[in-house]
């Protein structure tokens, strides 16, 4: 029989490779506590599992009642005695009989124990573990428990968890099983720490995109599309028009040549790329056009765009001197992204990818590289995102699991590894290395960013490539006449419409810089005798090409001021008869603040200063 001391240390194996230990065994810990509390003041629960996750932890019960406000207060005032009680947490190693004795009258405990003798571990994964069996104990409370835990309740802090709601579940997450009752609880080191991420939370709902978008009527999700396809509304699709001008004028500037190609191809072409080996789980299966259809091939909506720019590529003959060739395109994809991940427009299944590809010598790959991450950070200054960091994404860890997702070729692998490796060592950014996040066809240079909750996402991509260029015999001819094959250098650099316009929404909480707002300059006429003048000003600024409201509506004009803001439209011109008189406008911004009476032209002078240097006022 194995010591305490060696149970619990064993118990450390289980705290997943990414997660904080302390916060781990500090969070697994007040589960227990929180268990002993809810079976105290529901003696007819019966606790099933409660793990650690991402900002706490939760505990499944079978309860028959609905816990009310009272009973959550209840709970976490006697979680908060028994942390000051300072009980020891007691490990001990039982028998199966001996654990089908201990929980009679649980029988999820008793499913949990045949599955461990079965070699399975607590949430049904095979285990490759002997079925070693431990109960943990804490003042009267006992549960069947591979740890691990804190030494006593004395090392929590009572004031550094917060019982946050109950909610429905199923034993095993499946809902043909009972229905459990969870509690759900977030849980800090200390108070300090809980307020923070509160503070955090709360900051993460207002801005989150879901919700502006749909107070500023950005966007919408349409049952009857089906998840993962949201339509843009007016003013989200006049956000998107915005920014796919500013990235092509970017491009333009930089050499890039725009196309248009078929958004669905057949899927011949997608056995070439290597797409169907090692992609297919991505796409929408095959349009099979039938009997009665003009063709009988299958047809592919695609999920990248790389195939059809290879074909731009091969339309003529390229010698080296027409390298490096930049093929662009907004281009539309269809990925399979499964049901649970799709929300918003950060994770959408019909998109449009700010994409490109680069046919480069092997000597041009690296100065494109470097034109390509000046390209980004250019469009990130402009567009007000500061915080980002690169990740060079590889393939698969040669230490980890086997996967089929990456194409086999070593050497290739090997060598643009390295090339991707020396362009960001030599351009001075920092970097950090991720295995399995390569693309199947080759590593990237992944730029990541952070939302309000510290969640990070990928926006931009450059990706070097030596195998979708030998799939499709690509070639250039050479100063000595010789055939050669181009690099392609992939690279999305304001990511697809979608997302970047979910990670604007979020950094600006809806209240756009002037060049990207909707509707730049809301006009509030004050009364009827008004409006002509509200009319012509609102005419003569969209003769200039800016985005005006003007409110006919006839409502008082607080609410109009009121309304104005709460759409965040940059500017609200009040019109009364003295601004009439003296062709001027009354100021005021979405923050509140008044600037006063100033003449229509030097408004307009401000207005178009405010878009020329894309601030937010
Ligand atoms: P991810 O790892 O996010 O699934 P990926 O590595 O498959 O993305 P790429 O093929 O490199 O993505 O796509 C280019 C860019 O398109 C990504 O960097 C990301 O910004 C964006 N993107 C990818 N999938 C989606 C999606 N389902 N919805 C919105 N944007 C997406
Ligand atoms: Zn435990
Ligand atoms: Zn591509």
């Amino acid at each position: 029989m194995a010591t305490e001391a060696e149970l619990k240390a064993a118990g450390e194996k289980y705290i997943p490779k990414d997660y904080d230990p302390a916060l781990y065994k500090l969070r697994h810990s007040l589960a227990h506590v929180l268990a002993q509390a809810v079976v105290e003041r529901f003696p007819q629960a019966k606790p099933t599992i409660g793990p650690p996750v991402e900002y706490g932890f939760y505990y499944d019960f079978d309860l028959d009642v609905n816990p009310s406000d009272g009973d959550l207060e209840w709970i976490g005032n006697r979680m908060r005695q028994i942390i000051k009680g300072k009980h020891a947490f007691k490990v001990r190693e039982i028998s199966a009989d001996e654990g089908r004795e201990l929980f009679k009258d649980n029988p999820y405990k008793l499913e949990l124990i045949d599955g461990l003798t079965a070699g399975k571990d607590e949430y049904g994964n095979a285990s490759a573990d002997a079925p070693t069996i431990t109960v943990y104990q804490q003042d009267t409370f006992s549960d069947l428990c591979r740890g691990p835990h804190v030494e006593t309740t004395g090392d929590l802090d009572a004031k550094g968890f917060k019982i946050q709601q109950v909610t429905g579940s199923y034993w095993r997450g499946d809902s043909k099983n009972k229905a459990l009752k969870r509690f759900h609880a977030t849980a800090w080191v200390n108070g300090d720490d809980l307020k923070a991420h509160l503070a955090r939370l709360e900051e993460a709902a207002k801005r989150d995109h879901r919700k502006v978008g749909r107070e500023l009527e950005l966007f919408a999700n349409e049952p009857v599309f089906g998840s993962g396809f949201p339509m843009l509304l007016p003013k989200g699709a006049t956000i998107r028009r915005l920014l796919e001008t500013f990235i092509t004028d970017y491009e333009r500037r930089a050499g890039y040549l725009h196309v248009f190609t078929p958004d669905i191809a057949k899927k011949e072409l997608y056995k070439i790329s290597g797409h169907w080996d090692h992609y297919k789980d991505s796409m929408f299966p095959p349009m099979d056009m039938g009997e009665g259809g003009n063709d009988d091939e299958e047809l592919c909506l695609r999920p990248m765009c790389c195939p059809h720019h290879i074909q731009v590529y091969k339309s003529k003959a390229r010698s080296y001197r027409d390298l490096p060739i930049r093929i662009a395109e907004l281009g539309n994809m269809y990925r399979f992204e499964r049901s649970g991940v799709v929300g918003g427009l950060s994770r959408v299944r019909c998109m449009t990818l700010n994409d490109a590809h680069l046919f480069v010598r092997p000597d041009q790959v690296k100065q494109e590289i470097a034109g390509v991450l000046s390209l980004m950070k250019k469009a990130y200054a402009d567009l007000g995102i500061t915080e980002y960091r690169f990740r060079l994404s590889k393939n698969g860890d040669p230490d980890g699991p086997a996967t089929d997702k990456y194409v086999d070729n070593p050497a290739m692998w090997e060598s643009s590894t390295t090339m991707l490796r020396e362009v960001l060592t030599e351009s001075g950014m920092p970097f950090f290395e991720a295995w399995n996040e390569a693309a199947f066809y080759g590593p990237k240079i992944d730029v990541q960013v952070k939302d309000v909750m510290g969640r990070e996402e990928t926006l931009s991509t450059i990706q070097a490539d030596q195998h979708l260029p030998a799939k499709f015999e690509l070639e250039y001819k050479d100063s000595d006449d010789t055939p050669k094959r181009p690099v392609m250098i992939h690279r999305g650099v304001i990511s697809t419409m979608e997302r970047m316009m979910s990670y604007l929404i979020e950094l600006y909480a809806g209240a756009f810089p002037v060049w990207l707002a909707p509707v730049q300059v809301a006009i509030v006429p004050i009364g009827d005798r008004h409006f002509e003048f509200a009319q012509k000003l609102g005419d003569q600024l969209l003769d200039k090409d800016h985005r005006v409201d003007v409110d006919l509506s006839s409502k008082r004009m607080q609410a109009k001021i009121r309304d104005a803001q709460l759409q965040k439209i940059p500017y609200i011109l009040v019109i009364g008869d003295k601004e009439m008189e003296a062709n001027a406008v009354a100021v005021r911004l979405r923050s509140g603040e008044d600037l006063g009476a100033k003449p229509v032209a030097e408004f307009v002078a401000m207005l178009e200063k405010a878009i020329a240097t894309r601030t937010l006022k």
